[in-house]
């Protein structure tokens, strides 16, 4: 289909954009394109004005901030994937940047648009979450930090207000401490997770201590998957009670039921690939 008309504005700063967005209650932000123009073509949304903040540089970029790692909104898969700093300082960002669509759509979307859009089936979600990354969102009233435990609210439903947009992203930096994998099932290569695992730890006398999980595609918003990450600390079979808490929805990609398998055998495959770095 074809989308309904809408106005459209290049913003030229952050400043620009908030303004532009003030302006008009229904305005959506551009970014990539990559998730929003296929929601305007169904005319599931119907924005009269899309900002476009596809160029604005001053938020385009990975920064060593200490012990995080920043990256900010308009920053393309492709450059996460690519930047040294984040391979070398949280290399399960880059790996599962790297398994995001086909090249086309990591060369355009972007970490903040696919933080904003708040798909449960994307994947840097879940891995954000389970690093207990931090979103900075910028409004009239300045610049707000957010957890990532409190970013996603529902399905396509975030803590970016109206009027707001997301700026930075920051995730910890991991050391040779840390294991980490990430899984995902696709039916095939390019598609979307039917169900994804992020699963990162450290360390610890022999097992792991402080152990994160984070689910694709298993509920309503990325979720955390505490029993396992339970599990996964005692030394207990993690995958067992992956699909406890979870609320899959059924679709063309698998069944609820399938994705409540699919979820404990990602997991416990997770969790010995972590173990095996
Ligand atoms: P846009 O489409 O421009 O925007 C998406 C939404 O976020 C809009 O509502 C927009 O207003 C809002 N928004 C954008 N930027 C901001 C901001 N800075 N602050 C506040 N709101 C903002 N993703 C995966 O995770 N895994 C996949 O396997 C995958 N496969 C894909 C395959 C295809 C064929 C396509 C087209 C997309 C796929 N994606 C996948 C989605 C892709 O990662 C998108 O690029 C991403 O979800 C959205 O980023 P974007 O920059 O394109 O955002």
């Amino acid at each position: 289909m074809i989308p309904a008309a809408f106005d459209y504005e290049v913003a030229d700063s952050v400043g620009h954009a908030l303004s532009l967005l003030a302006g008009r209650e229904d305005a959506k932000l551009l970014a990539g394109g990559h998730s929003l123009l296929p929601v305007l073509r169904l005319r599931v949304a119907r924005p009269s004005l899309l900002v476009d903040i596809g160029r604005l540089e001053e938020l385009s970029f990975v920064r060593d901030a200490g012990d995080t790692i920043a990256i900010g909104a308009l920053t393309r898969h492709h450059d996460v994937v690519t930047s040294p700093v984040v391979r070398e300082h949280n290399p399960l960002v880059a790996y599962a940047a790297g398994l995001i669509g086909d090249p086309q759509v990591r060369h355009r979307g972007t970490i903040g648009g696919s933080l904003s859009h708040g798909d449960p089936a994307s994947d840097l979600p879940a891995v954000v979450l389970a690093l207990d990354g931090e979103i900075d969102i910028a409004g009239a009233g300045g610049v707000r930090t957010v957890g990532a435990a409190d970013f996603f609210r529902g399905v396509f439903e975030t803590a970016v207000g109206p009027g707001e947009m997301v700026t930075e992203v920051r995730v910890p930096k991991l050391g040779a401490e840390h294991v980490w994998s990430f899984l995902k099932f696709r039916r095939r290569s390019q598609d979307w997770a039917t169900v994804g695992v992020a699963a990162v730890a450290k360390r610890s006398n022999g097992g792991v201590a402080e152990p994160a999980i984070g689910l694709v595609s298993m509920g309503a918003t990325p979720l955390r998957a505490r029993a396992s990450e339970a599990a996964w600390a005692a030394g207990e079979d993690a995958g067992a009670v992956a699909a406890d808490g979870t609320d899959p929805q059924s679709d063309t990609n698998g069944s609820a039921d399938y994705r409540r398998h699919l979820v404990q055998v990602l997991v416990r495959r997770a969790v010995e690939e972590a173990a095996s770095r």
